[in-house]
């Protein structure tokens, strides 16, 4: 069984204990084959003294990486700033079967749309399916234009968690159609973790459950590239004392501050601390 796992930290922000927790389970289940990947596309937001704190942070914690295995586009530690040419193959696929379509819409019209629905609590708003366009030309690239996945309207997408179970969302109605490519002509974070994890090998993908709809999404565009998904762990999220999940910016909550007053490795790893419990 290919238990190959990955740590995908975006380092948007110090990482805080819900981070410590998930990346600790993701090291526990891969057995040995951990893959480092830096989320960080969103050039305007990741920044190097982030990435040096959160290897930092995670080597205090103790979890070991391979350095080097070739995971598509040479020997790791991977940045997706560097990976480009591999999601522009995939926007390529995407674009050519018109599974995808140029978007120009904003948030803004998205939400002033009179007809969109209401979204489901925590998620974004349904794209409206009147501002689908009826046809386009495929262009050599997508440009600075977004880039939307047409979701198959009623289709139920089900999959079995090894954490949580049977999780059935349907499209259309759980999730619209979704972003996978941005208008800073960088992919989106849909399709980037998709295609690097596919590349990569990843035979399991641990992370927390917010995001089993983004799951649901992946599930689809795994499907549209003719690719298998691997199997998913998605975490209890470690909140706060207020029931509320983690900001990056809790700054008590912090693994550096922790390892500042003295918690050990152990007892971050948990998600226990100072009134945080796991939900
Ligand atoms: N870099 C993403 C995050 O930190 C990874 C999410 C995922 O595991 O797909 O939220």
């Amino acid at each position: 069984m290919n238990c190959r796992g990955r740590l995908a930290p975006t380092p948007t922000g110090f990482l805080h204990v819900g981070h410590a927790y998930t990346f600790g389970i993701a090291a526990e289940r891969a057995a040995g084959e951990l893959v480092f990947r830096v989320d960080d596309l969103d050039s305007t937001r990741c920044t190097d003294e982030y990435i040096a704190a959160a290897i930092d942070d995670l080597q205090w914690l103790g979890l070991a990486w391979a350095e080097g295995p070739d995971c598509g586009g040479g020997a790791g530690p991977y940045f997706q700033s560097q990976r480009t040419g591999l999601y522009l193959e995939a926007w390529q696929h995407l674009a050519a079967a018109k599974i995808i379509y140029p978007s120009p819409h904003s948030r803004r019209d998205v939400e002033d749309a009179a007809l969109a629905p209401h979204a489901p609590v925590g998620e974004e708003p349904l794209f409206p399916k009147n501002l689908r366009p009826d046809d386009w030309t495929i262009p050599a690239n997508p440009g600075c234009t977004p880039w939307r996945f047409r979701v198959p309207d009623g289709q139920t997408i089900e999959f079995i968690d090894e954490n949580v179970g049977l999780v059935k969302r349907i499209a259309g109605v759980d999730f619209g159609d979704f972003v996978v490519w941005r208008r800073d002509n960088l992919a989106a974070y849909e399709l980037a973790v998709v295609v690097d994890d596919h590349h990569m090998g990843i035979g399991e993908v641990v992370r927390g459950k917010d995001l089993l709809t983004s799951t649901a999404r992946q599930i689809l565009l795994y499907e549209a590239l003719g690719w298998k998904p691997p199997r998913f762990f998605h975490t209890n999220l470690v909140v706060g004392p207020d029931s509320k999940r983690l900001a990056k910016r809790t700054s008590g909550l912090m693994i550096r501050e922790l390892r500042r007053k003295g918690f050990s490795p152990s007892t971050v790893l948990s998600g226990s601390v100072e009134g945080t419990f796991l939900k």
